[in-house]
C-alpha cells in the first residue's frame, strides 16, 4: 500500500479512494447474444430476443469476451480462475428488461492483480481486488421535447469487464493517475477502445476521508465519471465536501452520488444499497465458466509487450530517460513509430526528440493520430540520419520535415538539394568567407582582441549570414577562434 506522507493530507485529513471501472470490451457481438455492439445505431436495431429478454430466450457465452478477460488478467499479473460463476444481480429499472443483470459475484474470472505507475517520479502500486465479466444495461432516452422517455436496448448485453481496486489510493491525483494507467493498459492490449465520451471506459470513484491512523471513513461513490478532467474535479469537490461535513459535526452517510459538470458539485442520487439488496444467486441459465490452463498459456504466449515492460526496455536499450520512455509508450502506435525510426536511423535520442517534438506538434495541430502521420518512419529516419552526419542543421531539418509533411517532396536528400540546405562542409570555402568577414569588420575584430565576447558573437552572426545559414555554427566558431587567436 502507498505510504502516507504528511504533505498529502488535506486540512489534516487523509484521503482514501478505491475505483470500480466498467470497460466495454471490443467484441463484435454481445456477451450473451449475436447482436452487434457497434455504437450509434438507431435505437433498438441492435438488440436480439436475449437483449429484449423475451421469454424463453437463453444466453450463450461469447468466447471473445472471456478471451479479453484473460488478457487483462495476464496484463495485471492476476490469477485467472479456472472456474468462475455467473450470478443474477436483481434490481428493477426500465433499461433492464430481465429484472436482473448477469454478472459475477462470489467467484469472478480475474482475481487479484496490480496496476503500477509513476506519479511525480514516485512508483505507485494499486492492488486490484478482482475483475468480473458482466452485461451492460440499456439506456433510457429522455425526450424532453415531447415529455416522454424511451428505452434503447442497443447497449443491453454489451460485454463489460468491471475492474475493482482495493482502497489503496491516497490522493485525487493518484486516483486520476491510476485511471490513466488502467486506460492505457486496456487500450494497449486492445480489449477496450477506451472511448470515454461514448461510455466505453466509465469510472466510479469511492471516496472517503479520515484522520491519519484512524479506521477507514464512510465512503461515497461518485458514479460514471467519463473524463479525466471531471474525475479530478468531482473527487476534489467530494473531498472538500466530506471534510466540511465532518468539521461541522455531521456524519458521512454512505451514498451514491453524481457529478454535475455544470455546477462542479456532486449530489446524492440514492443511499447506497448493499449486496444483500440485490439477492444475488448463481444464474441457472449459464454453466460455470471453465478456463483451461492451456488457454491461459496460449494467450500469455501471444500477448504483445506491455507498456511498462516496453518503457523499461527503452530506458535500458536506448538510454532514454524515464520521462521520455513513459511518453513514448503512451500508445502502442507511438511506441511502434518511435522504435521503427530509432532502429532505422540508429539515433534513439534524436528519434525520441523528433517523435515527441516536431511530429507530435504537427499531429496535435491537425488533430491526427500517429497512424495517420504524413511523414513515414523511413522518411523521419532518413532525415535524422542527415542531422546526425552533419549534412543539415536542426533548423534546416525542420524545413525538410515541413516539405515532407505537406507532400512537397518524398525524398529527404532530394529535398535537401532542391532547397540548398546542405551545411557547408568544405573548410576551404568556409575559410574564404570568414576571411572576408574579418576584413569587412575590422572594428569588431579589434574589440574581440580586447576581450569583448559580444563582438565575437557578432562575427559568428556575420559569418553565418554570409554563408546563408549553411555553415555548421560549431565549425564557424572554431575557425573564428583559430583565426583570432
Ligand atoms: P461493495 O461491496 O459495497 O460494492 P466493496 O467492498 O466491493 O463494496 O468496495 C467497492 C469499492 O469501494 C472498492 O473499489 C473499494 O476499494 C472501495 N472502498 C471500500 N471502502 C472504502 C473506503 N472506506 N473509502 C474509499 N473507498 C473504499
Ligand atoms: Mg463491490
Amino acid at each position: 500500500m502507498s505510504k502516507t506522507t504528511p504533505s498529502l493530507l488535506v486540512q489534516g485529513y487523509e484521503v482514501v479512494i478505491g475505483f470500480e471501472t466498467h470497460t466495454q470490451l471490443t467484441t463484435q457481438s454481445k456477451i450473451f447474444s449475436r447482436a452487434s455492439t457497434a455504437f450509434g445505431a438507431e435505437p433498438n436495431t441492435q438488440a436480439s430476443a436475449v437483449d429484449f429478454a423475451l421469454p424463453g430466450a437463453l444466453p450463450v457465452m461469447n468466447k471473445g469476451a472471456v478471451q479479453r478477460a484473460i488478457e487483462f488478467g495476464l496484463a495485471v499479473n492476476a490469477h485467472i480462475a479456472e472456474t468462475s460463476i455467473f450470478a443474477r444481480k436483481n434490481y428493477f429499472y426500465p433499461d433492464l428488461p430481465k429484472g436482473y443483470q448477469i454478472s459475477q459475484f462470489e467467484i469472478p474470472v480475474v482475481q487479484g492483480g496490480v496496476v503500477e505507475f509513476f506519479l511525480d517520479g514516485e512508483k505507485k502500486s494499486v492492488r486490484l481486488v478482482r475483475a468480473h465479466l458482466e452485461e451492460d444495461a440499456g439506456k433510457s432516452l429522455h425526450e424532453d421535447f415531447i415529455g416522454m422517455s424511451g428505452i434503447d436496448l442497443n447497449r443491453a448485453g454489451t460485454p463489460l469487464l468491471e475492474i475493482v481496486t482495493e482502497p489503496d489510493m491516497r490522493s485525487t491525483l493518484e486516483a486520476v493517475a491510476y485511471a490513466r494507467e488502467l486506460h492505457k493498459i486496456v487500450t494497449w492490449i486492445g480489449i477496450c477502445d477506451g472511448n470515454m465520451q461514448e461510455g466505453s471506459f466509465r469510472c466510479d470513484a469511492n471516496v472517503s476521508v479520515r484522520k491519519p491512523g484512524a479506521e477507514l471513513g464512510t465512503r461515497r461513490e461518485i458514479k460514471n465519471l467519463n473524463s479525466f478532467k471531471f474525475m479530478q474535479q468531482a473527487m476534489d469537490y467530494e473531498v472538500r465536501w466530506q471534510i466540511e461535513q465532518i468539521e461541522d459535526g455531521h456524519e458521512i452517510q454512505q451514498a451514491t452520488v453524481l457529478f454535475d459538470p455544470d455546477t462542479g458539485e456532486t449530489r446524492s442520487m440514492r443511499s447506497k444499497e448493499d449486496a444483500a439488496d440485490y439477492r444475488y444467486f448463481p444464474d441457472p441459465d449459464l454453466p460455470p465458466l471453465v478456463i483451461g490452463r492451456d488457454w491461459v498459456e496460449k494467450t500469455r504466449s501471444e500477448m504483445s509487450e506491455l507498456p511498462r515492460v516496453m518503457a523499461a526496455r527503452f530506458i535500458a536499450d536506448y538510454g532514454l530517460s524515464e520521462y521520455d520512455a513513459g511518453q513514448l509508450t503512451q500508445s502502442n502506435a507511438t511506441a511502434a513509430y518511435f522504435e521503427a525510426v530509432a532502429s532505422a536511423s540508429g539515433q534513439a535520442k534524436l528519434a525520441s526528440n523528433w517523435v515527441m517534438g516536431e511530429l507530435s506538434r504537427r499531429l496535435n495541430t491537425e488533430e491526427k493520430s500517429i497512424e495517420a502521420s504524413a511523414v513515414s518512419t523511413a522518411q523521419l529516419a532518413a532525415l535524422i540520419g542527415r542531422i546526425a552526419d552533419g549534412t543539415i542543421s536542426n533548423n534546416a531539418a525542420r524545413q525538410v520535415f515541413d516539405a515532407l509533411w505537406t507532400g512537397e517532396g518524398q525524398d529527404v536528400d532530394a529535398l535537401i538539394d532542391a532547397k540548398g540546405l546542405k551545411q557547408m562542409s568544405d573548410t576551404g570555402e568556409l575559410e574564404t568567407i570568414i576571411d572576408g568577414v574579418l576584413a569587412a569588420n575590422a572594428r569588431n575584430v579589434e574589440e574581440v582582441r580586447a576581450g569583448n565576447s559580444k563582438a565575437f558573437n557578432a562575427l559568428v552572426g556575420q559569418a553565418m549570414k554570409a554563408t546563408k545559414g549553411k555553415a555548421n555554427p560549431a565549425q564557424v566558431n572554431e575557425l573564428l577562434k583559430k583565426k583570432l587567436a
